[in-house]
């Protein structure tokens, strides 16, 4: 059990003098669980922003006259105040970057170090440590509840009030739904659950996957992206979509594929020319999964305190592992990754990559992986490696076929009864050189204009007069965009497209 081996770990660092401990999760009714299970007559006192300093089971307060953060530990720093004893700190990324707070603990680490027998022991939802403070702290994270901690949490919760057990399909259905959520979610959900209708629901799916919603976007780092898009979408693009359907065969019968020796697919990285559909290729494939696309901002990530960006990585990682099955996107991996032995951020990157690599090597929870990237001629050729991925796909510019479907579907969506009049095979005879996304413009600049000229239908002339006037990407970054393509076809990446 997670608990368990928390604890452990906590007890194993409190025993072996590790003066200051990280304790990086939003848990805090269990971090108390916890703490008090090793504490083992150690007197545990806490600091928090509201009551100050209070004892730690009761939270009774135990300086009246005095809350403030930098006088407490300078008092409890001296005269060994806290020999014997384990100090928490409560939501210490608000206090932690205030120099006079940074140097008392490190007083108080040195202290530790010398022999002094005490814990400080920090507890936040955000990692943030100072580059003063770095070699005395040890980060500690907690992990997600898994499937069969949750399944139990329910089924106590129902025995405890008394309430009707679900059937067996929906108690699965909601152990998996509940996956990334507290413990402390998981309880309020059900109660609420249960208090509009007496029994838990299907309905109630809703309910968690709202609640899971807010919960990722509040991580911060990563985004849960909703599903509106599917392969019918698509124009072109066949041999990546034939692959990715033989893949969604086996997520959605993992078990019996697993049985059969089928190994659980890693994922996919799609490079290609920008609007070309890569982004609504990771959307339709979540939908085909029929499972939550989670977005990871790489920009987000790289955090300014020393070990944040891995510190995001991994928190995003588990994230992702704690809500799977899911399709982790991963947008502009060459943002990330990308000058990895040059100058800037060149360390955080490296170690970003390896602690990628490794997870991608490694990874046996069913986290399909979808990255894109622009341009791969930066990225470090060990991503290339079979094992890290299943297959690298590129997209270049549709050929005719693909854009006479690309018109087609943009058309149908807007004007579906203009489509049988319109001249598709002239329309794509006219647009060599255009991406998805120049088709995509072409098709809503004709349509406003059409109705702003108060036509009644949308014509083939129309649309040729507004693809003379778009400027193609291609003629825009003419260069640029052969050498990309260029590149793509020397690293023997696979077509996206039959051709
Ligand atoms: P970027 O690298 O700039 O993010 P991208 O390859 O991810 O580009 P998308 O965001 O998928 O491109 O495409 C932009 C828009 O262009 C899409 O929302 C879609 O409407 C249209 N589009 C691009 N390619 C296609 C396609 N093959 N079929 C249908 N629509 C397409």
């Amino acid at each position: 059990m997670h608990i368990n081996s928390v604890s452990h770990k906590l007890l194993h660092y409190v025993d072996a003098q590790f003066p200051i401990l990280y304790l990086n999760t939003f848990e805090e009714t269990k971090v108390d669980k916890i703490i008090k299970d090793i504490a083992y007559g150690r007197e545990i006192i806490e600091w928090n922003a509201s009551k100050g300093l209070v004892n730690f089971l009761t939270k009774n307060r135990l300086l009246s006259d005095m809350n403030n953060l930098e006088q407490i530990l300078g008092l409890l720093s001296m005269d060994d105040e806290l020999k014997g004893r384990m100090l928490v700190i409560k939501d210490v990324h608000h206090f932690i970057g205030d120099p006079h707070v940074m140097s008392i603990l490190k007083e108080i680490a040195i202290q530790i170090y010398n022999g002094l027998e005490a814990t400080i022991i920090l507890v936040s939802p955000i990692l943030k440590i100072p580059t003063e403070l770095e070699k005395y702290i040890t980060i500690v994270e907690i992990d997600y509840m898994g499937e069969n901690e949750i399944k139990k949490l329910i089924k106590d919760f129902i025995e405890i009030n008394g309430f009707e057990e679900p059937s067996e399909e929906l108690l699965d259905d909601l152990t998996v739904a509940f996956k990334g959520l507290t413990e402390y979610e998981i309880v309020n959900i059900l109660s609420l659950a249960i208090s509009k209708e007496g029994s838990l629901k299907k309905g109630d799916l809703d309910l968690i996957y709202d609640q899971k919603y807010q919960m990722v976007q509040k991580s911060g780092i990563l985004e849960m992206v909703s599903l509106n898009e599917t392969f019918g979408e698509i124009g072109g693009l066949e041999n990546l979509k034939d692959w990715l359907s033989n893949k969604a065969k086996v997520f959605k019968n993992m078990n019996k594929a697993l049985e059969f020796g089928v190994d659980i697919p890693k994922g996919v990285l799609v490079v290609g020319l920008p609007g070309c559909g890569k982004s609504l290729n990771a959307k339709a494939t979540a939908h085909l999964f029929g499972i939550p696309l989670l977005r990871l901002d790489m920009g987000k990530l790289l955090g300014k305190y020393v070990g944040e960006s891995e510190a995001n990585m991994r928190k995003a990682i588990k994230l992702a592992e704690a809500i799977s099955p899911c399709v982790l996107w991963i947008d502009e991996l060459e943002k990330a990754f990308a000058g990895i032995g040059n100058s800037g951020n060149a360390e955080v990157a490296t170690r970003l990559f390896g602690y990628f690599l490794t997870w991608m090597q490694e990874k046996n929870s069913p986290t399909f992986v979808v990255a894109t990237a622009n341009d791969t001629s930066n990225l470090p050729p060990e991503l290339m490696r079979k094992g890290r991925f299943d297959e690298i796909f590129y997209v270049d510019l549709p050929d005719s076929v693909e854009r006479k479907k690309i018109f087609e579907i943009h058309l149908t969506k807007r004007r579906k009864n203009d489509v049988a009049l319109i001249d598709l095979n002239q329309l794509s005879k006219k647009t060599e050189g255009f991406s998805g996304a120049d088709i995509e413009g072409v098709v809503k600049e004709s349509i406003e204009t059409a109705f702003v000229l108060g036509e009644n239908q949308v014509t083939t002339k129309d649309i040729i007069t507004s693809i003379e006037n778009t400027t193609s990407l291609s003629v825009l970054f003419k260069d640029k965009l052969t050498a990309l393509s260029e590149g793509y076809k020397n690293n023997h990446f696979k077509s996206a497209s039959k051709r």
